[in-house]
Order: structure tokens, then C-alpha cells, then sequence
């Protein structure tokens, strides 16, 4: 294993901030992966797992834990099973499926990160979950040092949740999927026309950590205020926080270089020298003006270290 020390951790988020990690390790196998939990707890030294770093805001001055990256690769088909590792990167993922003439992933196309981070956080777009194609779920448990196959409805699949985000002592190490049969050619071209949706939306290759906040349960007066104005039924009493934060005059709001994007006022992003401290300003800037405009408390969807 090669335990790095000071590793600066910007680079390897989305949003492209913060400081570095005191000791950083890359694991490649589910070995590696217990060898390092057990030389932090040895050292007593915390753990932060991270995937592609797509939903996550690591603090300026840096994070005094060992961070350890799940880069374990490798994608099997068999028994009419996609098996993947967890730190395979999602749109390698959907690409290599609709090659296959596999589906069900194609909405998801786009969704930066691994697929361990997709899983834990039930990644979703375009009114599909990753959750809708989950058959089952390996993890590494790092309280016991054992490896544990979770059945889906042990995953507790939810809105941008599942047990491993309640229960961050586990680690997804592999994913196996159910995926329909479809044509590939098909599959490609809705691959590529979800990208261009993305892209059309500015939700695409931008410094950020995707959606800052969670889409709340509201009121029924609220639903059906944003049902007027939107022209679209409320989803399980959620409105979308970027509506909540546009109509409390949020759109393109500005703390130093974080900027509640214009286009999609619930993606915060870095203009280019935004820090942490101004990103979580910001954040606590909307929070406060949803709070008095709808008595709403926002709910981060991405992980604030
Ligand atoms: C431009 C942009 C657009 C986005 N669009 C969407 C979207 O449309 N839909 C959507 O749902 N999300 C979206 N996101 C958010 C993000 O891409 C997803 O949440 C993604 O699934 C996070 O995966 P990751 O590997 O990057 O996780 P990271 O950011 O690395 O980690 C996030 C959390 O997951 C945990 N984690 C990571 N890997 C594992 C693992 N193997 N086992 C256990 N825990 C793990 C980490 O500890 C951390 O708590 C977007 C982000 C960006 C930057």
C-alpha cells in the first residue's frame, strides 16, 4: 500500500477545493482495503472514504484523517448479473452496459463519480435511481472487518439515500445489477442524448457537488404553489430546493467565487478561487432566506467534511 502523506484533496473533488489530506491511500481490491482500515485503527487515526468526489466539500485548512479512495475496477457479466467494483466511474459504467445491450442506466449517463458513491447516495436523474436496477450490494464492514452481501431491500433504498449512508462504517466494494435487455444502438443514442440534456442544463462539467441541497417534503400549499407555477405534479410532497431558493431570490446569489449557479440556482458553484468557508456562507445564506420566505430548513445532499 502506498500511504501518501499531504495530499492535496481539490483536485480530486468536482468542486475543486480545499486543503490536503494528512495521509491519503488509493486501494485496489477489498484486501487493501481492510489492510488500510486496520493500520488507521492501529494508529487511531479516523477514516473519510471517498469515491469520485463529486458530492463532497473538504474544508480549507484540510481534513487530519487518512483518506482512502475506492479505485477498485473491474465490470463482469454473468448469470444475468452486471457485476461492478465501486470505484469504476458511472459513465464508464452506462457506456460499457449500452455496448452490451444492457439498459436501464441510460438516464444516469452524465452523474460524475463512482458507482460506490452513486449506491450510497442512490444517485438519480430524469425520474430513475440507481436503486431500480440494484439486485444486490457487497460491502466491506469496517467494524468487523468482514465482507457482507446486502439484499436490496436491506439496502433501504430512499431519496438520495440507502443504509450506507446512515451506516457509514460500510463500504460498498461491489454492485450487482439487473439490467433489461435492450438494442445497443439504441442505448448509445440515449446515452448521448442524456449527456445533451446535462449539458443543455448547465449541469454538465461544472466545479461543483451537483444538487447543495436535498428537495424538501412541503406543505400542500407549497406543492401546489410550485405546481402552478411549474406546470408539474410535486413528486412524494417534494418541491425542488432550487425552486424554493429561486423564488427567495437566491438565482446567481454570491459569496466571494461560490455562486448559486444562474441556471440551476441549487448548484453552487466555484468561479474559480471560491473557498470552503465561502461555499458553507452561502449555504447558510440560502438556508436562512428559504427558512423566512417558507419556514423550510434545507437539508444538504452534499457531504459538507
Ligand atoms: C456537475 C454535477 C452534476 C451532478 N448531477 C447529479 C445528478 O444528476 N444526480 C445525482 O444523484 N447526483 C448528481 N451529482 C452529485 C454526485 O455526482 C453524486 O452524488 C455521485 O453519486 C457521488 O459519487 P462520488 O463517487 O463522487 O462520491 P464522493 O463525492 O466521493 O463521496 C460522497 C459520499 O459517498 C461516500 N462514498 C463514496 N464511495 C463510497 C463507497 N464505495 N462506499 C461507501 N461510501 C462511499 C463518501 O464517503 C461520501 O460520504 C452531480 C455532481 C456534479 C458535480
Amino acid at each position: 500500500m502506498d500511504v501518501r502523506t499531504e495530499v492535496p484533496l481539490a483536485p480530486l473533488t468536482t468542486f475543486g477545493i480545499g486543503g490536503p489530506a494528512a495521509f491519503f491511500v488509493r486501494t485496489r481490491s477489498t484486501d487493501e482495503l481492510a489492510e488500510a482500515f486496520a493500520a488507521a485503527q492501529a494508529e487511531d487515526v479516523p477514516v473519510i472514504v471517498l469515491g469520485g468526489g463529486s458530492n463532497i466539500l473538504v474544508p480549507d485548512e484540510g481534513v487530519n484523517a487518512l483518506v482512502l479512495q475506492v479505485a477498485h475496477k473491474g465490470i463482469d457479466f454473468g448469470h444475468e448479473l452486471l457485476r461492478v467494483a465501486a470505484g469504476e466511474v458511472l459513465l464508464n459504467l452506462v457506456q460499457y452496459a449500452a455496448v452490451q445491450g444492457l439498459g436501464g442506466l441510460t438516464n444516469l449517463a452524465g452523474i460524475p463519480g463512482t458507482v460506490g458513491g452513486a449506491v450510497r447516495g442512490n444517485a438519480g436523474a430524469f425520474g430513475s435511481e440507481i436503486q431500480d436496477v440494484i439486485a444486490f450490494v457487497t460491502v466491506f464492514d469496517t467494524t468487523t472487518g468482514y465482507q457482507k452481501i446486502y439484499s436490496k431491500p436491506e439496502c433501504m433504498f430512499a431519496y438520495r439515500s440507502s443504509v450506507f449512508k446512515q451506516e457509514p462504517h460500510l463500504v460498498i466494494t461491489e454492485v450487482a445489477l439487473a439490467l433489461p435487455a435492450g438494442a445497443p444502438a439504441e442505448l448509445e443514442v440515449a446515452v448521448a442524448h442524456t449527456i445533451s440534456e446535462r449539458e443543455k442544463r448547465h449541469i454538465q462539467d461544472i466545479k461543483s457537488a451537483g444538487s447543495f441541497f436535498k428537495n424538501p417534503v412541503v406543505e400542500e400549499d407549497i406543492q401546489h404553489l410550485f405546481e402552478k407555477d411549474k406546470g408539474v405534479k410535486s413528486k412524494e410532497g417534494r418541491v425542488p430546493a432550487g425552486w424554493l431558493m429561486d423564488q427567495a431570490g437566491l438565482r446567481g446569489a454570491r459569496v466571494g467565487d461560490a455562486v448559486a449557479s444562474p441556471y440551476h440556482t441549487n448548484y453552487f458553484i466555484n468561479m474559480g478561487n471560491a473557498t470552503a468557508q465561502e461555499v458553507k456562507q452561502l449555504a447558510a445564506f440560502a438556508k436562512e432566506k428559504v427558512k423566512k420566505e417558507f419556514g423550510i430548513e434545507l437539508e444538504e445532499e452534499a457531504v459538507v467534511l
